[in-house]
């Protein structure tokens, strides 16, 4: 569903991602680790069209969408739900949730669906982003995400900053997810959450591809040399 093949990104002088290839099958859930500064965010960012490769190749369901800006990239099925979750404060739930509809393919996600998927976002469907808790403006940011019934969900640390009993609230949302017919790509800095949801592991070093492969064929020492690069 997704390759990229060989991408490197910078940030002016500085390399962030160094020969990255990738390859994701349809209906996978990946997760990418790694620890603070690895480039995962910015992995993310290149995929959904945020920031621009300096070389290597996306492609998506066989063509290549380098070139395309972020809101084609939207249209053909990839959502990033960004870290830092970046609601728009003033606006209510339901008008935040919404705006992740303006893009919209056809498919299984709707507001009703969002709110089954998160009866607590209903609840709080008048309330202005600003005054939510952290899960709950997580929820809305995945929310916003669905709303576009993407095809390839980007999910970039969604346990960020929040309570261990809130990521468990916003996790058990994941296999409902997958099972609408979702590929996930998630980021993740715990590897024990990142083993527990997806089937497969990039972990990252400084820019690098440090360990790849799937969850069961990976030893944590393993996984905790590459993240930590002691390899
Ligand atoms: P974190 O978990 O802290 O978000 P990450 O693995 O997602 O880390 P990135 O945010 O992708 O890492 O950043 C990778 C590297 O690129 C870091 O060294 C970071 O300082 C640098 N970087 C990220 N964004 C920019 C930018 N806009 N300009 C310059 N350098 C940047």
């Amino acid at each position: 569903m997704l390759r990229l093949d060989d991408l490197n990104v910078h940030y002016g002088d500085f390399h962030a991602l160094r020969g990255i290839s990738l390859s994701i099958d349809e209906g996978e859930t990946v997760a990418v680790i790694g620890a603070n500064g690895a480039g995962k965010s910015t992995l993310l960012r290149t995929i959904a069209g945020l920031n621009a490769a300096t070389s290597g190749e996306i492609s998506y369901r066989g063509q290549p969408v380098d070139r395309l800006p972020a809101h084609r990239r939207v249209a053909l099925g990839i959502s990033l739900t960004p870290e830092g979750r970046r609601l728009f404060p003033s606006l209510t739930v339901e008008e935040n949730l919404l705006t992740g509809a303006a893009r919209s393919r056809p498919g299984p996600w709707s507001l009703r669906a969002v709110y089954d998927l998160f009866p607590l976002v209903e609840e709080r469907r008048n309330r202005i982003a600003a005054r939510l808790s952290g899960g709950e403006q997580q929820a809305v940011a995945i929310g916003r995400s669905l709303m576009s019934n993407p095809a390839l969900l980007l999910l970039d640390e969604v346990s960020l900053g929040l309570a261990p009993v809130v990521v468990d609230q916003v996790y058990a949302a994941l296999p409902k997810v997958v099972a609408s017919g979702t590929t996930v790509l998630l980021v993740e800095q715990d590897v024990h959450r990142a083993t527990a949801v997806a089937g497969r592991l990039h972990c990252l070093l400084a820019g690098r591809t440090a360990l790849q492969g799937a969850v069961d064929s990976v030893r944590y020492e393993q996984i905790v040399a590459a993240y930590f690069g002691q390899a």
